[in-house]
Formats: C-alpha cells, structure tokens, sequence
C-alpha cells in the first residue's frame, strides 16, 4: 500500500443546514468515500462522537450553532480532536479564512463547490490524517512484542483514571516481572529471550482480553496491565488466569531455580481514584507487592491486604 492509498474508503461527515448543499457534496464523493449527514451543529458533534468519520466538511454559516463553534467544541474533546474539519462557506473574506484556521480547521472550501476540488481536498487531508495516526500508532507500540509501549501506558493510565473518576469506578493495576530472565537469556540466547518476551506479553492480551484492558511492556522483561473498571477481585482473576496461560505455555528454563518452565511474578493493586485515592499510589502499591511476590518465591500473584 502507498501513501496515496491511504486517502481511498475513509468516512466523511457532511454538516450543512441545507440539504441541496448535503446532495452536492454526497455527489462529489461518494464513488470514494463512505458518507454521513448532519443538518445541525449539535447533531454534527453527536454524530462525530459516535461514529468518528475520518474527516468533517463543515459548513460555516448554520442557525444555532454554527461551523466555528462546531469545531472550536471538537477540538475540545478527546474523542473528536484528531478529526480534520474541512470548512464549506460561501464567504470569501480574509478574516473568515482566518477564524476557520483558528477554530481549529485543517483548510475550506468556498461555495458553490467544484467536485474535483472537494475531491482533491479530501484526499489531501485523508491521507496526512491516515499518515499520523499511523505514526502514532508506531510511537505507541512496542516494536519486539506489539504490545503497547510505557508512554502509551502512561497516557492511557491519565486518561482512564480520570474516566474511572468520573464514573465512581475503580481501576486495577498488575506489573508483571518475568523470573530469572537474566539466566534465561544466558542459557538460550538473547533471540530466544526476545522470542519468550513475545510470547509472554501474547499470553498476557489472551488473559486481559477486554476491549478497554491495556497490556503494555513497562520496560526489559517487565509488563504493565491495565484494568479499568476492575476490583482487586476482577484483577485477581485476570492474575491467575495469567499465571494458568504461563504455565500453558511451558517454555523450558532449564535454570530457574522456581519451576521447570518460565515463570511470573505479579503485583495487583486496584483504587478507586473518586474516592481521593492518587494515580501514583496504584504504580507504588503494585510495585510493592511485586516485590513481595518475589521475594516469597516468585511464580505467584500478591493482592493487597
Ligand atoms: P528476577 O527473577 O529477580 O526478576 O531476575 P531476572 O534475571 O529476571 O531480573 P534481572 O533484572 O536481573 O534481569 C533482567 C534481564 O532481562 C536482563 C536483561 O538482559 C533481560 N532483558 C531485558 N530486556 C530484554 C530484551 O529486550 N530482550 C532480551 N532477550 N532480554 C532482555
Ligand atoms: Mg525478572
Ligand atoms: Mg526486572
């Protein structure tokens, strides 16, 4: 796949107070794209939110609220701010181009349209979009296990603990350390060491296999899961439905003094952040009981008293 092609199949939302405007625009593109409708500012947002198209065109003038405040409250919002708005307007004047880009808008497009300028436009912006949410993704990921990568982890951290905040509900925390991974590597090689590491953080995605779960590697052989929504008690069970999944795999470690095969220690810790609680106690408490863990004898989960 080229870069061009990354503009083909997207989703556009078309906002327009007028439908003879919505029919031009539908016109234009839909031999390429997927297209949505909106007649109102507040159903554009709505719409936006729920089913994230890949691009807005957004007309400028609309009663009630009209294109600028549209896009100023999609800029706003997490959901919506990757979203590129594409301005439709019959003004032509410099200081209205100049409030659009402010409001946030990636370009306009002036009435009455042109098709193979709308076209073009849209593929433009499609394809920079496609192309940064794929950098973004990249910088996101760990590249040995395709899991997602500490900086990933810790925006999702700030980001669910403020939902679970909202919502009054908890969040659970597992740090995982694989055992005596120095000697692994030793004995098997550092390419059997990487191929362990992926298939550990594997079993981790089956045992944590929600939509809303984050398996992330925390660094060397250390991985981080995330449980939003989840108890100790949730986060119990998805522990030991790890340490089953482990042991599933049975990857020889001829010399782990703990078991035949490789082993995990894990660190549980779940709060809820409504109820005062800080984002770092949860990183500490988990920490804590991953020491614990192994220094108990490794090979096991430890929970919170
Ligand atoms: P413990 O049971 O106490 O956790 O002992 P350990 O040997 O697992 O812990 P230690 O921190 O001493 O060693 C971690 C090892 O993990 C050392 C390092 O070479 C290895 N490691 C870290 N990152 C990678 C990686 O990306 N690939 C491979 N193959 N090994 C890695
Ligand atoms: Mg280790
Ligand atoms: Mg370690």
């Amino acid at each position: 796949m080229s870069w061009t092609d990354l503009a083909r199949n997207g989703r556009i939302l078309i906002v327009d107070d007028a439908m003879e405007n919505i029919q031009v625009l539908h016109q234009a593109l839909q031999s390429e794209h997927e297209t949505l409708f909106a007649m109102s500012g507040e159903k554009a947002i709505e719409i936006a939110r729920a089913q994230k198209p890949d691009l807005i065109l957004l007309d400028a003038m609309m009663p009630g609220m009209d294109g600028y405040a549209v896009c100023t409250a999609l800029r706003a919002s997490d959901a919506t701010r990757d979203i590129p708005v594409i301005f439709v307007t019959v003004l032509n004047a410099t200081e209205d181009e100049t409030r659009a880009l402010e409001a946030g808008a990636a370009d306009f497009i002036t009435k009455p349209v042109n098709a193979a300028v709308v076209r073009a436009r849209v593929r433009t912006h499609l394809t920079i979009k496609r192309q940064s949410d794929i950098l973004r993704a990249l910088t996101m990921t760990d590249s040995l296990t395709g899991v997602a990568n500490r900086r990933c982890l810790d925006e999702t951290i700030d980001s669910e603990w403020r939902r679970c905040a909202r919502m009054g509900e908890p969040i659970a925390l597992i740090l995982a350390d694989i055992d005596h991974f120095k000697l692994y590597n030793d004995e098997y090689g550092h390419q059997a060491g990487d191929a362990c590491l992926q298939a550990v953080a594997s079993a981790m995605r089956r045992a944590a296999a929600r939509p809303q779960d984050l398996v992330a590697r925390y660094g060397g052989e250390e991985f981080a899961i995330l449980l939003p929504m989840l108890d100790v008690r949730g986060a119990e069970v998805v522990a030991n439905k790890l340490l089953a999944e482990i042991e599933l795999l049975a990857i020889p470690h001829a010399r782990s003094s703990t078991a035949p095969s490789v082993t995990l220690s894990l660190g549980v810790a779940a709060l809820r952040p409504a109820d005062g609680a800080h984002l770092d106690s949860l990183l500490k408490t988990a920490d804590a009981l991953l020491y614990q863990a192994k220094s108990l004898g490794r090979n096991r989960c430890c929970l919170p008293l």
